[in-house]
């Protein structure tokens, strides 16, 4: 059984129309590419996968159950479920809380078994970083560093799924390497989806992708055939850019 899928979703913003008929089956063990422009509708599949948006027709199944967002319980449950990673960790953790606190109130939140502290020990050697980390503010860290921190707040849960959107577009480009190689050694134990506008990123983390072109699914597949023999002139053009560029595909 899938993990995650989408079955025919529309969805749209008020009046605009930003998917169109899009499905996805997510299965366990996988890591899953999701690549497009920015504006193609990326973001919003991860709002839905995470039950953060409603899809206007067609249904999102969480391990074969149809999400339902109005249910606390299962939104609660759900939320350890799954759990995502933004682009941009300058932004996404709170400046005023000390690490410590950041990785201990989601197991608060989320009612999770276990110690809190032992826990956010846990998830800090998972991501690399000292323990003692947990005595310092955000500001503190550097991107890299800063994302390997949400990143360990994502694990605290022990989701089945992570999802990471656009992870390591705001970093440099040796930090970019460095935190692609956590998330893949990551991924030998989680199932991940990767959603980026960057192919390369795509290509080094996922073997199976999709190509995302204005809220439209438009070729998906294995990545590396995706790349050998790309099929949509739309992938061919985002596939042109990196020419120059040698890919590792997994
Ligand atoms: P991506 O992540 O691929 O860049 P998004 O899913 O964030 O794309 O956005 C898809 C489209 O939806 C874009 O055209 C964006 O402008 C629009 N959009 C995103 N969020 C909102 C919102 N809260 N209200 C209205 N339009 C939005
Ligand atoms: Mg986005």
């Amino acid at each position: 059984m899938s993990l995650i899928s989408l079955n025919n979703v529309d969805f749209a913003y008020r009046d605009t129309p930003i998917l169109h008929d899009v499905s996805l089956a997510l299965e366990e063990g996988e890591s899953l590419g999701i690549l497009g422009e920015s504006g193609s509708g990326k973001s919003t599949i991860l709002r839905l996968m995470l039950g953060l948006a409603r899809p206007g027709s067609g249904a999102v199944t969480a391990e074969g159950t149809p999400l339902d967002t109005r249910s606390r319980a299962r939104m609660q449950a759900h939320r350890r479920f799954v759990q995502p990673v933004f682009q941009d960790p300058y932004t996404s953790l709170d400046p005023r809380m000390k690490v410590g606190r950041i990785l201990t109130e989601p197991h608060a939140a989320l009612d999770l078994p276990g110690d809190a502290a032992a826990e956010a020990a846990r998830v800090l050697q998972a991501v690399g970083l000292p323990a003692d980390s947990i005595a310092r503010y955000p500001r503190a860290f550097s991107g890299g560093q800063r994302q390997r921190i949400a990143i360990a707040r994502a694990l605290i849960a022990r989701p089945r799924v992570l999802l990471a959107d656009e992870p390591v577009s705001a970093l440099d480009l040796a930090t970019k390497v460095r935190v692609i190689e956590l998330l893949t050694e990551l991924a030998r134990e989680i199932t991940l989806v990767l959603v980026s506008h960057d192919i390369a990123i795509v290509a080094a983390l996922c073997p199976r992708m999709i190509v995302l072109q204005q809220g439209r699914i438009v070729e998906q597949g294995a990545t590396r055939e995706i790349l050998r023999a790309p099929r949509h002139p739309y992938t061919q053009r985002l596939l042109a850019s990196l020419q120059h560029m040698p890919v590792e595909t997994p």
